[in-house]
Order: structure tokens, then sequence, then C-alpha cells
């Protein structure tokens, strides 16, 4: 079970709570909020208690202390959509900032420069942890996408304060649990995207669940070659044949249906202006790119997930970024939108695929926030900082 904020109270308390603010920024400023509004029912819940908020995020990459990826330039939208005042502290970790946490007037704010510029954080080294648990008196964690990383402020604090999960990961950890434990059937599994190697774990965990599995984007190019079909000089992985091979097979003794791309799209360039043609599987040529699925494809896939009572969906159909190979994954989120039943998807581009189309994420039942930690949960992998939130 896991232990949730929704029946405790932090009146009073410093709330030690992350949270997953890594926001695509453009010319300094936040470029997309949808992060930090998703963060809004649990900030929101905990401020209305009168507790003080000590907030840690970290924001791309850093090597080291750089200010290209200081946390700073969210404040004003922070402010804006929390609602309330917040603090920032910029300087190293000693006595002031403790002080500075106990002196933070309840319903107010303290938001720490990106967790990441300190080496320790993705060593999650120990003492740091301890330093870190300091500075509340007890520990939220609403970052769904970052629960598969064991890093000092996911799963290194945990051991030093009561820890909770926030009300993303609540709702992340019901939808998904569901899923994995008890679909309602017919139930497909959509794949696309780039690389088998990064698929292949999802594709063999849910054989046992699913009626259907429907494969598309560079990763079918793999399955294609594995049946013996041309691929001309597309993106795929002569490496990986072996296990297209040994998935096709066990499907098929367990009595899943694999769906394949029936056409494709292919092109001899990558371009906005390419000239295209949708052919079948044994006519792609040695100069051609597959770079979609084609319109017979999308068809077939539409009719199957249209009468779904669950489906999950990762990973593009095709190259979506240019709109000449872009038709198969907006047929795709559409059909999912059109489906009655349960409808997931999550994956850093087939998120950002939706938001390319001006897709509603209402439209699907649960958009997922985790790219890597949505996979590895789907797999039955147990998330390193999600098991101490149990
Ligand atoms: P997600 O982040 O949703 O899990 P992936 O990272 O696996 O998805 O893959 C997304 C990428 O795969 C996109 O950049 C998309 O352009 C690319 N892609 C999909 N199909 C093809 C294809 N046929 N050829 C080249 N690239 C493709
Ligand atoms: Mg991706």
């Amino acid at each position: 079970m896991l232990k949730t904020i929704s029946s405790i109270s932090t009146q009073g308390q410093r709330v030690l709570l992350r949270l997953d603010l890594n926001v695509p920024m453009e010319d300094g400023a936040v470029g997309d909020d949808t992060r930090i509004r998703e963060a809004v029912p649990t900030v929101s819940f905990l401020l209305n208690q009168g507790s003080k908020l000590i907030l840690m995020s970290h924001l791309g990459r850093p090597k080291g202390w750089d200010l290209t990826l200081s946390l700073k330039p969210l404040i004003p939208d922070l402010e804006r959509l929390f609602k309330t005042r917040v603090h920032f502290f910029e300087g190293a970790w000693d006595e002031s900032l403790t002080e500075a946490t106990r002196s933070l007037p309840e319903g107010e704010i303290l938001l720490l420069e990106n967790i990441r510029f300190h080496p320790e954080e993705e060593r999650n080294d120990a003492d740091f942890s301890k330093q870190m648990a300091e500075l509340g008196d007890l520990y939220v964690n609403d970052a769904f996408g970052t629960l598969h990383r064991a890093h000092a402020s996911t799963e290194g604090v945990t051991h030093f304060l009561p820890s909770y999960a926030g009300f993303l990961v609540q709702k992340e950890v019901e939808v998904l649990g569901r899923v994995v434990k008890n679909p309602e059937r017919p139930f497909a599994l959509v794949v696309g995207g780039a690389k088998v190697d990064t698929k292949i774990g999802i594709l063999e965990h849910f054989l046992g669940l699913v009626d259907h599995v429907l494969i598309g984007g560079a990763l079918s190019t793999t399955f294609l070659a594995a049946q013996g079909h041309p691929v001309g000089t597309s993106l795929f992985e002569p490496d990986q044949i072996e296990t297209a091979r040994r998935f096709l097979k066990e499907a098929q003794d367990r009595g899943v249906r694999v769906h394949l791309p029936l056409d494709l799209v292919v092109s001899e360039t990558v371009a906005e202006d390419s000239i295209t043609q949708t052919v079948k599987p044994d006519a792609v040529l040695p100069d051609h790119k597959i770079l979609d699925i084609g319109t017979a494809t999308q068809d077939l896939f539409a009719q199957t997930i249209r009468t779904m009572a669950t489906v999950i969906w990762n990973g593009p159909m095709g190259l979506y970024e240019l709109s000449p190979f872009a038709g198969g994954t907006r047929a795709v989120a559409q059909a999912c939108s059109n489906c009655p039943g349960l409808t997931v998807l999550g994956g850093g581009d087939t998120v950002d695929a939706i938001h390319h189309f001006q897709m509603d994420e209402k439209s699907f039942s649960h958009v997922s926030t985790g790219g890597g930690a949505m996979l590895e949960f789907l797999e039955g992998k147990p998330l390193p900082a999600l098991e101490r939130l149990m």
C-alpha cells in the first residue's frame, strides 16, 4: 500500500517536497508549464493545511553548478500557479539553509536551487541525504517520472524522514497498477518509437495480459526484417532481429495477435518536403527509408483500438516531427481518443506528439508523466524510490 498525504496533517510542519519541475525552457523562461500545473493539487493541499514547503527538483542534466540550468527563472510561474510567495535558496548548504526552512512563514514556499548541481544527488550519497533530511519534518514525493532512479532526493532522503506519496504519484500508481494487475479485456498494447531494446521489456511483460499487440515506428522495421522483408536504408537494429523473432514466436504460442504494418510510408529523403510513397512491406527498395505506417495499417490499428476495453500506447508510429510522416501517429492518437475503454499513454515523445497535434490530454483516460518510470512500472520492475513510499 502506498503511503499518501491524504490522511496526514502537516500544519506548521516543514514539508520537504520533491517535484518534477524539469520543464522545457525557451529563451531563459518556462516554455511549457504543464509539469508545474500537474503539481498544483499536492502543493495547494499542503499549503492550505498551513505547512511550510521546501521544494526540490532537478532541471536538465547539469555537470556541476551550471547557472544556465538554474531553477530561478521558474519563480514567476510557480508564484502564479501555486498562488503564494516563493523564496529562493541558492547558497551553499550550511546552517543558514536550515535556519531559512525554520523561519519560513506557514503557507509559503522555499525553492532550493537545481538539486543536480550537487554531485552527491545522483550518487545517492548517504551523508548528503541525511543533511537533506534536516530541511524538513517529513518528506513528500510527487515526481513520478523520477521514481525509477535511486537518487538522494528520491530515495536516499526517505531513510531519514517519514515519507509519503503526493497526489500525482498516487494517481499514476492507481491507473498503471490497474492496467498491470486487473485490466479489462479486450486489451491492446500499441508500441512504436525508436528502438527494440528499450521496448522489448514491456512487449514481453504484456504477452500474458493482452489480446493484441500493435507494432509501428522504427521498431517495427526490425520486426519486418525478422520476417524476411527488405528494409532499405531505414533505421533498424540488426542485432535485435533474433529478439524480434523470439517475441513473434512466443506471441504465437500464447495466442496473442501481433499486428505489424501492412503498408509503409517510404521516402529517399527525411525532410518537410520529402516525396513519399506508400508501399507493401515486400516492395521497399534499397534506397527507401521506412518513416511511417501506411493508410491501410492506420485503418487496421484504428479499428482494433476503437473496440478495446483497455489500450496502452507508447511510442510514435513514425517520424511524426515531420508532417509527411506524422499520419500514422496522428491516426493512433485519434483512435485512442475515440476509444470508449481505458486509454493510457506515455513516453516523452508520445506525449510530445499529442501536443504537436494540439490534442487535449483530456481526450485520453490517462497521460502518464513518466517516460522511463512508466515503462519500468509496466514491465513489473520495482522502482527504487517508489518502494520507499510503500
Ligand atoms: P517515447 O519517448 O514516446 O517512448 P521513443 O523515444 O521510443 O518514444 O521514440 C520516438 C522517436 O522515434 C521519435 O523521435 C520518432 O521520430 C522516432 N521514430 C519513430 N518511427 C520512426 C521511423 N520509422 N524512422 C525514424 N524514426 C522514427
Ligand atoms: Mg523518447
